[in-house]
């Protein structure tokens, strides 16, 4: 057994405590391995260990592993997205989760090209006030979801949010239950979301006690990222 092995072993038995808890099932939280600043070899291991789906921040560096990792390997670009990077992540990646303006889907939606399948998008919300991290305030998604509906090479999947961290599970939930209850509201307004990616190694309880449908995990699985 690797030790990502064992980690994921844990990282498993954590997110079904969790599911049960909350009343759901383990099967509907979906494990998106944060491979950024690990290296290609970790990639593999992770991937013998049955995970597919990998997230990274760095352009650069992703360019860099995705040739030596496997063609079937799902890539998630979970960074910072600026209008120099959006060619490169239509070009390369599965999926965008940090979607945070109408130029951003503009772009993408032109840059993707025809022999690939529709970008997977997830709208970043910003759940509190700080906004270090970006995303569009809760009442400007709707209109974000419009646009990306009608975008042919993008697909609409879901919303993200890297809130604040907070030290306790309490503290945790209402920033993860204000990003569900905005999704419960887009759905009910008729737009086709299935993916609430919240969740990250310090607050995955709170945030699958919450509802979310994919935590992005990096720490519990790799160990501490390299400097
Ligand atoms: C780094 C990162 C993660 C993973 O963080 P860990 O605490 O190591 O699990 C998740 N999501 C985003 C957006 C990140 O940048």
């Amino acid at each position: 057994m690797t030790r990502i092995t064992k980690h994921l072993v844990n990282l498993q038995i954590r997110i079904r405590d969790a599911a049960h808890t909350a009343g759901r099932n383990e099967s509907d939280v979906s494990i998106l391995a944060v491979s950024k600043r690990q290296s290609v070899d970790a990639i593999h291991k992770a991937q013998a260990a049955g995970l597919n789906a990998m997230g990274e921040n760095y352009l650069r560096e992703a360019l860099e592993k995705m040739p030596l990792c496997p063609p079937e390997t799902e890539w998630h670009f979970i960074g910072r997205l600026q209008s120099n990077k959006t060619r490169a992540v239509a070009e390369h990646f599965d999926w965008v989760q940090t979607l945070d303006s109408a130029k951003m889907v503009r772009r993408l939606n032109a840059q993707r090209t025809a022999d690939r399948a529709p970008l997977n998008a997830c709208i970043q919300i910003r759940v509190d006030d700080h906004g270090a991290h970006g995303g569009v305030r809760p009442e400007e998604a709707a209109e974000l979801c419009r646009l990306i509906e009608a975008s042919p090479r993008l697909k609409l999947r879901g919303l993200m949010a890297i809130p604040e961290p907070a030290e306790t599970q309490a503290g945790q939930r209402p920033a993860f239950r204000r990003l569900r209850e905005l999704y419960d509201q887009l759905r009910s307004e008729g737009f086709e979301l299935d993916t609430l990616s919240m969740g990250m190694t310090g607050d995955l309880e709170a945030a699958i006690l919450e509802g979310s449908t994919m935590v992005r995990i990096g720490t519990a699985l790799f160990g501490p990222r390299p400097e």
